[in-house]
């Protein structure tokens, strides 16, 4: 089981943000900025690499997830990221849709 399917299944707390049949939001641990949600499929996809044609419409919707928790949070200017393997500080292999927001963000990222 991933960490995120232990979320998911709430044998580790979070603080959720949103979820539905497809999908859980819930607050980052170690926040990157004010606000920092991470948007999650339930159906466990390990990275991006790992994306199928059939995953368009379910990686879609993690933006629509993502609009709506910045909505509900009041926050109109955000920064989503997905970070793609190790190099890329990929640490938790169940694909996620990071939603920063609530300070000013530099370009390009570090
Ligand atoms: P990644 O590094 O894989 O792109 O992102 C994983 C994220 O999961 C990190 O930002 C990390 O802080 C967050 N994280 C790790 N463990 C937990 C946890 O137990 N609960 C929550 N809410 N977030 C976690």
């Amino acid at each position: 089981m991933t960490l995120f399917e232990k979320i998911i299944a709430r044998q580790i707390p979070a603080k959720i943000a949103f979820e539905d049949d497809a999908y859980l939001a819930f607050h980052d641990i170690a926040p990157a900025a004010p606000v920092h949600v991470l948007v999650v499929p339930k159906r466990v996809i390990p990275t991006l690499n790992d994306l199928a044609p059939a995953d368009a419409e379910l990686v879609g919707g993690l933006f629509l997830v993502a609009k709506r928790v910045m909505a509900d949070l009041g926050q109109s200017d955000y920064r989503t990221v997905f970070n793609c393997g190790a190099g890329a500080q990929q640490t938790v292999f169940h694909l996620h849709l990071h939603v920063l927001a609530g300070r000013p963000f530099t370009w390009p990222p570090g």
